[in-house]
């Protein structure tokens, strides 16, 4: 039997930026004692407008929608479980089964009773936990760290039989921990996405604990080279990607993808009010935004001119990055169109792509001087780490 293939797209939900914490680096910073939150009616408002989009593309174009709702915050577990219940109720009304939808939560987990365990494990499909480990930065009101309050927490989900995958933002707090970080990731079996630090909510936040591109690329080559020689590989994000393109690469018969925005897009930030927002686009401008989706049809907002001006920007991000790069092809693109996290210097206004090439380059070198290479540079065998879903 073979299995059905979806087209994955993931919905950054913020909803509400209210948050028990003030981690240092935080680019929700000034917003972190807000209350307001999106309304259940809202809610039912997006849900209708993403089925009634998603569900005619998918007919237009023959392939099946996997839909991702992120809850995202601010802490969305500083919400009441019941106000989740009452919206995934919502969801079985609306989608029934019109799309296959999926909704993880990231969480700081640091507020966790029995309703929030019965929560994760039977309500949401997918539990992220930001972890730093070694950072001290992820601290309550009063400035006390709360790393193990968090880690005591894990510990209960494990023994619920929850999964969860943990973020790390990577800052000059725990550079020089990388090693250590990874043994404990790899000790406990949980897979981890290393999010490098990128820009806060005002200027100077991150001045006692930034971090320069050569030594976010040291970083995640060092935990690259950990991975690849690890006996007990965890799924380590964003290297699970990276690794398969550097095979696609290699391999001149895998099939090669050139990422467009205008035929899809694969991630979208929803902020508390409803305005959305490309991935790729700078979410705190509120020029940038593509519309409120609790107002306005998706097909709306993903036509027209402000989503055409976002899809030219990625359009030049690519061209200027990608058509001289080696890796296009088996990279999309999608790294430098699309993605923030790891694009961390701006020339004449466009983003480079710093951070994805020269790991790429890493990892291609270290399978090249590795036994994994036959003589016509093709692989030989390599034995990747599984790739869990989204956290
Ligand atoms: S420049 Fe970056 S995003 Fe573009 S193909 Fe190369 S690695 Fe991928």
């Amino acid at each position: 039997m073979t299995q059905e293939s979806f087209r994955q797209v993931q919905f950054v939900t913020k909803i509400s930026k209210f948050c028990n914490l003030r981690c240092a680096y935080c680019y929700e910073f000034a917003e972190l004692g807000e209350r307001e939150r999106m309304s259940p009616e809202q809610l039912r408002q997006m849900y209708t407008h993403m089925r009634d989009y998603y569900v005619q593309k998918d007919q237009e174009d023959g392939i099946r929608t996997h839909l991702h709702i992120v809850w995202h915050g601010g802490e969305p577990l500083m919400i009441e479980p019941d106000y989740y219940w009452r919206t995934l109720d919502d969801q079985r009304t609306i989608f029934g089964d019109s799309l296959r939808t999926s909704n993880t939560v990231q969480t700081n987990l640091t507020v966790l009773d029995d309703e929030r365990i019965r929560l994760l494990r039977d309500g949401f499909d997918n539990v992220g936990v930001s972890l730093d480990l070694f950072s001290g930065l992820r601290v309550n009101i009063a400035g006390r760290d709360q790393q193990e309050k968090v880690v005591a927490h894990m510990e209960r989900l494990r023994s619920e039989g929850i999964p969860f995958g943990c973020i790390t933002v990577l800052t000059k707090k725990n550079l020089a921990r990388v090693k250590d970080t990874f043994s404990f990731y790899e000790r406990a079996g949980i897979g981890f996405r290393v999010l490098p630090l990128f820009e806060g909510a005002y200027a100077d936040q991150h001045e006692a604990y930034d971090i320069t591109v050569p030594e976010i690329v040291s970083a995640l080559n060092q935990i690259a080279d950990l991975w690849l020689t690890s006996d007990n590989p965890v799924q380590v994000s964003p290297l699970d990607y990276q690794l398969q393109i550097v095979l696609r690469h290699l391999d001149p018969e895998a099939p090669r993808s050139y990422f467009n925005q205008r035929e899809w897009l694969p991630v979208i930030v929803v902020n508390t009010p409803g305005d959305i927002y490309a991935y790729g686009d700078p979410y705190e401008d509120p020029q940038a935004s593509l519309g409120n989706i609790f107002t306005t049809p998706l097909g709306e907002l993903l036509s027209g001119p402000r989503f055409d001006a976002s899809a030219r920007e990625a359009e030049v991000r690519m061209a200027a990055n990608c058509l001289n790069c080696k890796y296009f092809g088996a990279c999309s693109g999608a790294a430098i169109a699309n993605n923030r996290d790891n694009v961390h210097t701006v020339v004449d206004g466009i983003g480079v792509c710093d951070v994805d090439r020269a790991v790429l380059e890493h990892i291609e070198n270290r399978l090249r001087t590795g036994d994994v290479l036959d003589r016509n540079g093709r692989v030989k065998a390599v034995t990747a780490p599984a790739v869990d879903p989204v956290s």
